[in-house]
This record gives C-alpha cells, sequence and structure tokens, in this order.
C-alpha cells in the first residue's frame, strides 16, 4: 500500500483524515514514525502560509509524499482570534482543555447570537515532482459556554453545529467529517492525492 505522510503529530487530526482517506487504499502515517523531526514552527500569518512551510519542510526533511493541515477557530466577537494561533490560545505547552477554559472566559458576557465563529483549514500536499498545491474549507456554528460530548479533539465540545443540533464533539466521526473544514478541504485534493500515490 501506498503511503502518504501527515505532517502532524495530532492525533485527532490524523484519525479524521485516515477516515478521510479510507476508501483509496493509502497508509497515511505521522511524525510519530520520525521521532527525530523537531515540532515544525508555525509562525506563518495565515493558515496557508503554516500549511504551505509545514508540507514543505516534512517532505524536504524525509523524501516523503506529504500532507499537512494547518486549522483553527474564528471567532467573530474576538476579531477573528484564535486563528492560527487556536493550538497554543492559552500558551505553552499546547492545550486543549486551558485553550477551552479561555475561550469560555472570554465570551462569557456575550450572548449566544454574537457568539458566531468558524473552523477554517487548510491542506498542503507536495507532490514527488516537489509541487505544492492547497486547499481550504470551512464550518460555520456558535461556540457554547458549557462543553459538551467526547468525541473529536481541541474545540470540538464548544463547537455547536446549529443544523445538527449537537456539538462536533456529540458528532460520529463520519457525520463530522463529511461536514467539517477539514473534510471539505481534504475533499477537493482527494483527486490528487490519489494520482500522485498510483
Ligand atoms: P495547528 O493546525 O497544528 O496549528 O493546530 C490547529 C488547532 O486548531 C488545534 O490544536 C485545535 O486547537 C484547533 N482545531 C483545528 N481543527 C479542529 C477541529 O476539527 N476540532 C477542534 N479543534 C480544532
Amino acid at each position: 500500500m501506498k503511503r502518504l505522510l501527515l505532517a502532524t503529530r495530532n492525533k485527532g487530526k490524523l484519525r479524521e483524515i485516515q477516515a478521510l482517506l479510507s476508501d483509496i487504499g493509502v497508509e497515511v502515517v505521522s511524525l510519530d514514525d520520525y521521532p527525530a523531526i523537531p515540532e515544525i514552527p508555525e509562525e506563518g500569518r495565515t493558515f496557508a502560509e503554516n500549511a504551505i512551510f509545514k508540507a514543505s519542510e516534512v517532505a524536504r526533511l524525509t523524501g516523503e509524499i506529504t500532507l499537512a493541515d494547518d486549522s483553527g477557530l474564528d471567532v467573530d466577537a474576538l476579531g477573528g482570534e484564535p486563528g492560527v494561533h487556536s493550538a497554543r490560545f492559552a500558551g505553552e505547552p499546547k492545550n486543549d482543555e486551558a485553550n477551552n477554559t479561555k475561550l469560555i472566559a472570554l465570551l462569557e458576557d456575550v450572548p449566544p447570537a454574537h457568539r458566531t465563529a468558524r473552523f477554517r483549514c487548510v491542506i498542503a500536499l507536495v507532490t514527488p515532482d516537489r509541487e505544492v498545491h492547497t486547499a481550504e474549507g470551512a464550518c460555520e456554528g456558535v461556540i457554547m459556554l458549557k462543553p459538551r460530548g467526547d468525541n473529536g479533539f481541541g474545540y470540538d465540545p464548544l463547537f455547536y453545529v446549529p443544523e445538527y443540533d449537537q456539538t462536533f464533539a456529540e458528532l460520529p466521526m463520519d457525520i463530522k467529517n463529511r461536514i467539517s473544514h477539514r473534510g471539505q478541504a481534504l475533499a477537493k485534493v482527494k483527486d490528487l492525492v490519489r494520482q500522485v500515490l498510483t
């Protein structure tokens, strides 16, 4: 089976991307296969800059066909924050629970109608000829002040999707993958992934 290296150590992203690509017969591995590769800095101003940098660096260091996902949460009442700072919103080291606690505290006095937000994702794929292809996706929702659900990762327990009356952490993974920022971005590069791996 052909391999695709995912430039991350985030187990939540890995699980979702493995499921999203399960129908094209590809083995998706993560940077856990490369313990010596240090954390790739994410200093770009946009998801696209970070995704392209992560994919290119990891492809250069490993010689593998590499896919990177840079994603985060844009909250309208916070002027788009945490955005590209989503993973480390509450500081170092990265901690999902601390990030969620900080988000709740900042939105405590904001009425639900103004707690609109969207997850955004940019996928970058480095092909064997070293070209970089990108695709993006977004998913709209509302931030809750009490976590709900045990699935997923990151901000999922606070991200409520009105259409399903459930948070991302309450939705089964196949439904989250169908509507999520990541699912939408990946759908746009899937044909290319299939092509470069056959
Ligand atoms: P990065 O792309 O590695 O910079 O990290 C993205 C961060 O955004 C994650 O650590 C999460 O905090 C958040 N995030 C991105 N996608 C999701 C998602 O699907 N659910 C919940 N949180 C997410």
